[in-house]
């Protein structure tokens, strides 16, 4: 695996030490943990000494390491996770092929790159990809990291980089040494992350999702190696399991939940009329009425402020009470429950709502209804 040279032994100088928020910060003037987000890439983790690595950033010249306990300055032995470097070095080499299999395919540009701990993804300079040319350069993708082709690394300088075509310009920050890789005729970038020494290594690259950003530019999501093998089982699994709760083949799923979703619009609707039906009933038996309360369902409970009448109703629907009346203001009785029985609420005059902290009973809002209204 290719990685940065500029950390050549496994021992660390930490300078100084900076306690802040109850964390511990170890500060080197150089250091082998690779920073996070540093070229688009994650960064290391392992152990300085005995303590975990945490996360690692640039400031002020110094790698800054945040630590899971509290160590003293000097030198201490370091681990870093070589799994966590080569599933990062596949991620990167496939970001790579990738963005060269897109220009091969269709001339699209890639502008950045974002590695993430699921996924990782590019920005094409594009506001729309065809679906053909996404499978195409998926493809040709594969094709390459099947082709086991070596990923060669080329330490030189910005003049010496200027007889090589770079898929981009060096940018002009750029300074000293250039690390370029290359894979075979393909091609050939300055990056200074970890990449695979053989294309191979990366098993399979899938692109996964994509997102129009930023208004003109089309967002790749992709995964690669271990990754790609973790997102296909976890999503066959889903696959499986709902094939099994629906009783249907994965192929004939779309159909499936199309007609359960048919299914179930026509039932809403149907139970939607049943419920307005229900509440007109209601009305005709609480025409007579002074206070009523009523327990019930939500269903029924949307109707009422069509069919509250001169009667004060209270009606419990299982976890709101919804109070109405066209003759009593009934924000009075809201706060007044409120007040004897916190909880919250609110409305307009002639309906509002009420969340007790517990359930009430019936005789509790005959009697904040006789004190509010002196009945
Ligand atoms: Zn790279």
């Amino acid at each position: 695996m290719k990685i940065q040279s500029v950390h050549k032994n496994d021992k660390l100088e930490i300078v100084k030490i900076e306690e802040k928020n109850g964390k511990c910060y170890a500060y080197a003037l150089s250091s082998p943990f690779y920073p996070d987000g540093k070229g688009g890439q994650l960064g290391d983790r392992g152990k300085i000494g005995n303590v975990d690595v945490l996360a690692v950033s640039e400031r002020d010249g110094f790698v800054v390491h945040e630590l899971s306990g509290i160590i003293e300055p000097g030198i201490y032995n370091v681990q870093i996770n070589q799994l966590r470097r080569k599933d990062i070095a596949q991620q990167h080499t496939a970001q790579h092929i990738l963005s060269a299999a897109f220009i091969e395919v269709a001339e699209i540009e890639t502008v950045s790159f974002h590695m993430g701990e699921e996924y990782s993804t590019i920005d094409l300079d594009i506001p729309y990809v065809e679906p053909e040319v996404i499978e195409e350069t998926e493809d040709l993708t594969n094709r390459i990291v099947q082709s086991c082709t070596q990923v060669e690394e080329i330490l030189t300088d910005v003049e010496g980089a200027k007889a090589f075509e770079l898929r981009k310009p060096l940018s002009d920050k750029i300074k000293g040494e250039v690390r370029l890789i290359k894979i075979a005729n393909l091609d050939i970038s300055a990056c200074g992350g970890f990449h695979v020494d053989n294309t191979g290594e990366i098993g399979v690259v899938k692109i996964i999702d994509l997102e129009k950003v930023k208004g003109n530019l089309t967002r790749v999501y992709f995964v690669a190696g271990e990754r790609a093998i973790r997102y296909f089982r976890k999503y066959n699994n889903v696959l499986k399991s709902l094939s099994r709760q629906l009783t249907s083949s994965i192929d004939e799923l779309n159909q499936r939940v199309e007609k359960i979703l048919d299914e179930l619009r026509e039932k809403s609707s149907l139970l939607s009329k049943v419920s307005q039906d229900y509440a007109e009933l209601l009305k005709r038996t609480i025409e007579n009425s002074d206070f009523v309360y009523l327990e019930g369902y939500t269903e029924v409970g949307n109707f009422l402020s069509k069919i509250v009448g001169n009667q004060f109703l209270v009606f419990y629907d299982g976890s709101k009470y919804i109070i109405g009346s066209k003759k009593y203001d009934v924000r009075n009785f809201v706060k007044a429950l409120i007040e004897k029985f916190g909880g919250k609420g609110g409305g307009k005059e002639e309906f509002a709502n009420y969340i007790p902290n517990r359930k009430l009973s019936a005789t509790d809002f005959e009697a904040v209804f006789s004190e509010v209204y002196n009945k």
